[in-house]
């Protein structure tokens, strides 16, 4: 439910609004705009049943949001949503592209691809420490120390770090050392960590599993911040459909989908959508024609060696040239990068 206030309502006014709705049991955000002040509520609005808040003293009006998400979706919030990720807005005019290996590796090679990437362009360093592999023989990534050697990265370059958070008991590590938490495709309903990482205000990159609808996707990212975290980025990655010629299909129509649906920013990774390096540049500038506010690309010095996913990484000289083309679609349809 949306609460519009009068222009001349009074900031007492709105105290007596929100006490309410605190005794009512239900939580309540407050926007100051140029114009109006408004004020989300948040809970179990069946309590409110003969209980009309049209009638206290400064509310203009009160509208009910049918969507079955609320925090997220445009009507609780009209203005896009940027987040702030160490000095990166994500969500704004410029399109914010993450880049870096799929897991991390050497620390050597980890800060190779990161001043590499930095050179091309790139404003956030992506890299796994901890990875879910389907095979439980593969790779599981560094871990903790994995986030160590990005920290080290982000020393060396400037660049934020996004990495993947797997299990909720690991939570201290990544809001000591990443600037945005991931949670992956395979963990985007597991609603015990989305809580967790609800619970703070580190940025959060959540991906859409591997065959979720928009709704089940938005209704995620509803458990994060109704929770408190205003910080959230979606990330499509490609569903899995029927075609197997390449690992998933990219939704491209989630983009404007999303962007029509809720405030939150949407960031594309066309590396697992596509799963082969050689299709990776041609869905990035897809995705930023169609309004895709960021991009997670995979990188890797050698991927031919890569630890995880060299079938998909871009060699840094394919990325750079990829970050010149990106850089022209971004200007036609009015951002940049
Ligand atoms: C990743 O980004 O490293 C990853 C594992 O992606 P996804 O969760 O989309 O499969
Ligand atoms: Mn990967």
């Amino acid at each position: 439910m949306i609460i519009v206030f009068k222009p001349d309502a009074s900031e007492q006014d709105i105290e007596h609004v929100v006490d309410r709705l605190r005794s009512l049991g239900l939580k309540s955000q407050v926007t100051k705009g140029e114009e109006r002040i408004v004020v989300g509520v948040i809970g179990d609005e069946r309590v409110l049943q003969g209980q009309p808040l049209s009638v206290f003293p400064g509310v203009e009006s009160v509208t009910p949001i049918l969507a079955p998400w609320k925090i997220v979706s445009r009507e609780f919030q009209k203005q896009d949503s940027v987040i702030d990720v160490g000095g990166v807005s994500v969500g704004g005019d410029r399109v914010v592209v993450m880049a870096g290996p799929c897991a991390v590796e050497k620390l050597e090679i980890t800060v190779g691809i990161a001043k590499s990437v930095a050179q091309s362009g790139a404003r956030i360093l992506r890299g796994g420490a901890y990875k879910p592999r389907t095979s439980p023989y593969s790779f599981q990534g560094l871990g903790q120390e994995g986030l160590e050697f990005l920290a080290a990265a982000r020393k060396e370059t400037g660049l934020p770090v996004v990495s993947e958070i797997l299990d909720a008991r690991d939570v201290g590590y990544f809001l000591e050392h990443a600037d945005v938490i991931q949670i992956g495709a395979r963990n985007m309903q597991n609603f015990e960590l989305l809580k967790e990482v609800g619970a703070y205000d580190k940025p959060v990159l959540l991906k859409r599993g591997l065959s979720a609808t928009i709704k089940e996707f938005l209704l995620s990212a509803e458990y994060i911040m109704s929770r408190g975290n205003r910080n959230v980025m979606l990330c499509e990655r490609g569903i899995r459909t029927f075609e197997s010629q390449y690992r998933n299909t990219l939704d491209l129509t989630a983009i404007p989908a999303l962007k029509e649906l809720t405030h939150l920013p949407v960031i594309v990774d066309p590396s697992h959508a596509t799963g082969k390096w050689n299709l990776v540049a041609p869905m990035a500038k897809a995705a930023v024609a169609a309004g895709a506010d960021g991009l997670l690309i995979e990188v890797h010095s050698n991927p031919e060696c890569a630890l995880c996913d060299g079938e998909e990484s871009l060699k840094p000289s394919r990325f750079h040239d990829l970050m010149c083309d990106l850089q022209k679609v971004a200007r036609a349809v009015g951002r940049d990068l």
